[in-house]
């Protein structure tokens, strides 16, 4: 198979969702190893775009790993093309493909209601599709501005396969002449979308499904235009737990939320790859590796709903590959350098976030955070004079790793002994081996907290 050529083309209206991102995920993949992937930004509507979207989805691309792939810097940019629109606009005109509508709202209102109350769907009948040039002229002429139509092809069927979807069949009587071109002179959405597509040699578009009915109007445009048309996949909404489709505004489910939460590109990645798809293997794959994989036709057909606890399971995974020094900046500040191998090795379980080393430096190197709720029964379970034991051997020089020895001689045993020990240094129950906890707390810190705990109880 020939390499492909796809392209991403947000519009910066909005943080982009794992919708978007998982659009630009398959389109990366459809294209690897050795097609092109084309960023394209699709700002044409002014009043809705801003420059700090465009810069945030930038950075969002980028930190999802797909900068080494992509042409950010020579990306079209749809509000920069006006005058290419034009000249193809010019050529249709040329041809006699596109004509001046001068029909008023109030009209186009009236016609759509009309077929409605007959149960057909709205579309436009053609009012002005015979209006003979001379008239049109001088209607311009004395300062009228008409949109201009595509006059679609009557009792044909644009028929196209979708790569995801399958064959796809619309009779262009359905469609109506549509607008190619408003009022005011700017190209339609899908005149643009579809030309940047053909001129940048762009062969397979993977958009959403939101999408689907502008396709056959822009095949028969770029037909009309002699343009090379590209393979078109259509893919299924996300939803989000709730079962509702994301979207940009509401920045839930934004990348910069998960970003900010933690979440590790390679696991957004892996989940992103599987969802909604089947991927073929259940191992945290690269992306080069991720795309050997890819296929279109694996792609359901049916919404996608966002599952954060399959999320997790990739954050896991991507936690537990990641190398261990990376995490000792976020650490260096609290944690002796002799320390930080042992340190890392022996948090890694309980660190789901990066963040999480961080919380366990603090824990067992800084201040405590406030006992939780199992940690406060275990204290009690064990009582005061468990704690008198722990802190008379510390305080008569003995050593932070004979703590469990001593005081299952002292006749605490197995759970209770643990807990209890646990609970006082860290505060919870749940976290690293004791064995390292006692030998990464400094021992001034550990005496404090076992006396803290004997004179005051929880
Ligand atoms: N700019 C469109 C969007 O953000 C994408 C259209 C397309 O991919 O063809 O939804």
């Amino acid at each position: 198979m020939n390499p492909r050529t796809t392209r991403f083309a947000p519009s910066p209206s909005g943080l982009l969702h794992l919708g978007n991102a998982r659009t630009a995920l398959f389109s990366l993949l459809a294209a690897l190893p050795e097609g092109r992937f084309l960023l394209r930004i699709e700002d044409s509507d002014r009043a809705r775009v801003s420059p700090a979207f465009e810069e945030a989805l930038r950075v969002d691309l980028r930190w999802l790993g797909f900068g080494p792939y992509m042409d950010e810097a020579g990306a079209l940019r749809q509000s920069q093309r006006a005058p290419v629109y034009d000249e193809y606009l010019e050529r249709l005109r040329a041809q006699g493909v596109v004509y001046p509508c001068f029909c008023t709202e109030a009209e186009l209102g009236a016609e759509r209601a009309g077929l409605r109350a007959q149960g057909l769907p709205p579309r436009y009948l053609g009012r002005c599709a015979a209006l003979d040039p001379q008239t049109a002229r001088s209607r311009m002429a004395a300062g009228e501005t008409p949109v201009w139509r595509f006059r679609v092809p009557p009792g044909q069927e644009v028929t196209f396969h979708d790569v995801v979807r399958g064959p796809q069949h619309v009779a262009t009587n359905l469609l109506g002449d549509f607008v190619v071109r408003r009022a005011k002179g700017e190209a339609m959405f899908f005149f643009a979308n579809a030309l940047d597509d053909a001129l940048s040699g762009v062969t397979l578009v993977l958009r959403g499904e939101d999408h689907l009915a502008n396709t056959p109007r822009q095949i028969l445009i770029l037909r009309a235009l002699g343009l090379p048309v590209p393979e078109y996949g259509h893919l299924p909404l996300v939803l989000s737990e709730a079962g509702i489709p994301l979207s940009k505004r509401d920045g839930a489910g934004s990348l910069a939320a998960l970003r900010d939460e933690g979440f590790l590109p390679l696991a957004v990645v892996n989940y992103l790859a599987r969802l909604g798809a089947v991927v073929g293997s259940d191992r945290l794959l690269p992306l080069t590796e991720l795309a050997g994989l890819f296929d279109c036709r694996r792609i359901g057909h049916a919404p996608a709903r966002y599952d954060r606890e399959q999320l997790l399971h990739w954050q896991r995974l991507a936690m537990a590959e990641a190398a261990l020094p990376d995490w000792m900046p976020l650490i260096a500040h609290r944690v002796p350098e002799a320390d930080r191998l042992r340190f890392v090795t022996a948090t890694r379980p309980n660190a789901l976030f990066p963040e999480d080393y961080r919380r366990w430096a603090d824990i067992l190197y800084g201040e405590p955070e406030p006992l939780d709720e199992a940690a406060r029964a275990a204290i009690a379970a064990a009582g005061r004079e468990f704690f008198q034991a722990a802190a008379a051997h510390l305080d008569g020089g003995g050593a932070v790793a004979d703590l469990p020895l001593v005081l299952k001689d002292a006749g605490y045993g197995g759970k209770r002994l643990f807990h209890a020990l646990r609970a006082a240094l860290t505060g919870r129950l749940a976290g690293p081996e004791l064995k390292d906890i006692l030998a990464l707390m400094p021992r001034a810190l550990v005496a404090r907290r076992v006396a803290l705990i004997r004179d005051e109880g929880c």
